[in-house]
C-alpha cells in the first residue's frame, strides 16, 4: 500500500497550516505515521488521495450516521444550495428541525442552533450562569466539552480541586470557577459542593467518548441528579457526541436521569456545522432576545446545514429501528475482536451503545480517565497501524469513540475481525 500522495500533502499543508490539520487530532501523533489524505467518501468507504480505500469506523468523528453521501442528505442540501448559502433572517427550516429535535427530547422545549459543539456548550454554560446567578461549574477529568476556556482544565493528580488550565494562553482566572471531579465516583462531586456553594451547573457526557469509550453507570448518573437538585444546581448532559448515537432519545431515554439542559452537535448537522443546546421553556425563556443571557452567530440555523440535519434527522425518526441494527453490528464487531485478541493473548475491555463502540488494551475494566490512562497505548498504535495497512480506518487515539454507520454491512464487520486476528496475530509473532 503506497501512501507517497498522503506523506507528499502531509508536507505541504504543513506549510501554512499549523501541523498541517485544521484540529489536532487528525495529525496522526499519538500512532505515528503520517495522516491519510480523503479525496473521497462514498456509503461506508473513505477513499485517500493515493487511491486506498479503507472501511470508515471514524465517520467524520461521529455525524455520518448514514454513511459517506447518503443519498436523501445530499439531496436535501443540493435543494437548499438553490435557494442561497445565507441569509442571516429567519427561515421555515430552523423551525422545522427545532421541532424535530424537541420531539425526541422529554427535557428539550426549546432549542437554539449555533455552528459547533463547542459553541453549544459555552454557550450551555453562560445559560446555567445566569439562569441560576452562580459562577461555579463542575466538570469530570477525561470529558471533554469543546475548547472554550473555562472547559480546558484538566485535573490536578487526581485530586479534586479548583482547575488548572490544560492549555497555555487560557489565563487562570477563567478556569479558577471550573471544579473537577472525577467519572462514576459520587464522593468526589459530593467534595465539589462542600468546596462550593456556588455551583451554577455541573456538566457531564452522560456517554463519554472522549476518553475512549466509557459511559457512565446508572446509579451515578442518578445520584448526579440528585446532589444538583438538593444544592439547586443545574444538571447539563453533553450530548454532542452521544446524541443521535448512542440512541435517539438522548441519555436520558436509557437511564432514566432527566438533565436540565442538553447540548447537542455531530449527528444534528448530519455532516454539515451544526451545534444546539436546549432545555425546558423556564430556562430557555432567560436567552437573548426573551430573556437578558446574550447569545448570537452570523450564520447560525444556517439554511443549508440545517437542511442536513433536518434530512437526517428525519430518516432516523423513520427508521427507529435503525439503532438496534447498528448495536448489534458494534456488538458483533468488538466481541470478534475482543475474541481474536484474547487467542494471542491480549486482554481487551469494550463496550457498544447504540452505533458507538469503544475498546481499551486493558487488563481492568475502565471506569474513569484514570482507568483509561493505564492502557496499553502501544499495542493501540500497533493495532491502529496495522488495521490502516489492511484498508480499515479506525480513530487515531486510544482516547476516541468507533462508529458504525448503517453502510457498514454485517460482511463488512466478518472483514473486519478476520483483519483484526491477522493483526493481533502479526504483533504477537513479531
Ligand atoms: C465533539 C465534542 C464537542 C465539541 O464539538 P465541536 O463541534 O468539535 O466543537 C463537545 N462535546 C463533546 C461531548 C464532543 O464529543
Amino acid at each position: 500500500m503506497s501512501t507517497n500522495a498522503s506523506t507528499k500533502a502531509f508536507q505541504e499543508a504543513q506549510e501554512s497550516i499549523p501541523g498541517g490539520v485544521n484540529s489536532p487530532v487528525r495529525a496522526f501523533k499519538s500512532v505515528g505515521g503520517t495522516p491519510i489524505f480523503i479525496s473521497e467518501g462514498q456509503g461506508a468507504y473513505l477513499t485517500d488521495v493515493d487511491g486506498n480505500k479503507y472501511i470508515d469506523y471514524v465517520q467524520s468523528w461521529g455525524p455520518l450516521i448514514f454513511g459517506h453521501r447518503d443519498e436523501s442528505i445530499e439531496a436535501a442540501v443540493l435543494e437548499a444550495v438553490k435557494h442561497g448559502l445565507s441569509f442571516g433572517a429567519p427561515t421555515e427550516a430552523e423551525t422545522e428541525l427545532a421541532k424535530l429535535v424537541v420531539g425526541f427530547f422529554d427535557s428539550i422545549d426549546k432549542v437554539r442552533f449555533v455552528s459547533s459543539g463547542t459553541e453549544a456548550v459555552m454557550s450551555a454554560i453562560r445559560l446555567a450562569r445566569g439562569f441560576t446567578h452562580r459562577d461555579d461549574i463542575v466538570k469530570f477529568t477525561g470529558c471533554y466539552h469543546g475548547h472554550s476556556d473555562a472547559l480546558l482544565v484538566e485535573a490536578g493528580s487526581g485530586a479534586v480541586t479548583f482547575g488548572n488550565p490544560s492549555s497555555p494562553g487560557v489565563p487562570a482566572d477563567f478556569t479558577k470557577h471550573t471544579l473537577l471531579a472525577e467519572y462514576n465516583n459520587i464522593e468526589s462531586v459530593k467534595k465539589c459542593f462542600a468546596d462550593s456553594n456556588d455551583i451554577a451547573c455541573v456538566i457531564i457526557e452522560p456517554i463519554a467518548g472522549n476518553m475512549g469509550f466509557v459511559p457512565a453507570d446508572k446509579e451515578f448518573l442518578h445520584e448526579l441528579r440528585k446532589l444538583c437538585d438538593a444544592n439547586g444546581t443545574l444538571l447539563i448532559f453533553d450530548e454532542v457526541m452521544s446524541g443521535f448515537r448512542a440512541t435517539i432519545n438522548g441519555a436520558e431515554s436509557i437511564t432514566g436521569v432527566i438533565p436540565d439542559i442538553v447540548t447537542l452537535g455531530k449527528v444534528i448537522g448530519g455532516g454539515m456545522p451544526v451545534g444546539a443546546f436546549g432545555a425546558r421553556a423556564e430556562i430557555m425563556a432567560e436567552l437573548s432576545p426573551d430573556g437578558p443571557v446574550y447569545q448570537a452567530g452570523t450564520l447560525s440555523g444556517n439554511p443549508v446545514a440545517m437542511a442536513a440535519g433536518f434530512a437526517s434527522l428525519s430518516k432516523l425518526k423513520q427508521n427507529a429501528r435503525v439503532m438496534a441494527v447498528l448495536e448489534a453490528r458494534a456488538k458483533r464487531l468488538v466481541s470478534g475482536m475482543k475474541a481474536s485478541a484474547a487467542e494471542q493473548g491480549i486482554t481487551m475491555q469494550t463496550d457498544v451503545r447504540g452505533s458507538m463502540f469503544g475498546f481499551f488494551f486493558n487488563d481492568a475494566p475502565v471506569k474513569n480517565f484514570k482507568d483509561a490512562q493505564k492502557s496499553d497505548a502501544e499495542m493501540f498504535a500497533k493495532f491502529h497501524t496495522g488495521m490502516l495497512q489492511k484498508g480499515f480506518y479506525f480513530a487515531c487515539s486510544l482516547y476516541e469513540t468507533g462508529f458504525i454507520s448503517t453502510a457498514i454491512t454485517d460482511e463488512m464487520i466478518e472483514e473486519t475481525i478476520n483483519a483484526a486476528a491477522k493483526v493481533f496475530k502479526a504483533i504477537k509473532n513479531v
